[in-house]
């Protein structure tokens, strides 16, 4: 008999998206494709709006000011909370988190129950 994937352990729905806070969001050729296609832009044109170049050489996604983080993805919504190109988004945004557990929704969620509230965000800069 098959074994049974572990139950997920983290609610994105009750999340003010870490993981879209994360600074160094990798696109790939094939992720720059896929949004230029949605935007009906050129490769070039998709590169230029929607990302830029890290220090260490690496295309990652823009950010913009965020109320509850510094910055997000640009395509965070800033008031839902969900992502905009959800369809579209690049790979390692589909890959995250790898396993049944999210790093960041364990820590918030560690935090409320340390700090006895139920809304507390708690932002680490
Ligand atoms: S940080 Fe984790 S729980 Fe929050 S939106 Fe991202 S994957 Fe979901
Ligand atoms: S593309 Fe979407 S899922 Fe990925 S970081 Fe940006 S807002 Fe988050």
């Amino acid at each position: 008999m098959a074994s049974k994937a572990p139950k997920q352990q983290f609610d994105c729905s009750k999340c003010p998206a870490y993981c879209c806070s994360y600074p160094t969001i990798p696109v790939t050729m094939r992720d720059l494709r896929r949004l230029a296609r949605r935007f009906e832009l050129s490769v070039e044109d998709a590169e230029r709006r929607f990302t830029k170049t890290a220090s260490d050489g690496t295309r990652i996604m823009r950010h913009r000011k965020d109320h509850i983080f510094p910055t997000t993805c640009r395509f965070l919504d800033g008031d839902d909370r969900s992502c905009t190109v959800y369809e579209d988004r690049p790979q390692i945004c589909r890959d995250f988190p790898s396993s049944h557990r999210c790093g960041y929704f364990d820590f918030m969620m560690w935090e409320r129950k340390q700090q006895d509230d139920d809304e507390y965000v708690p932002v680490v800069v």
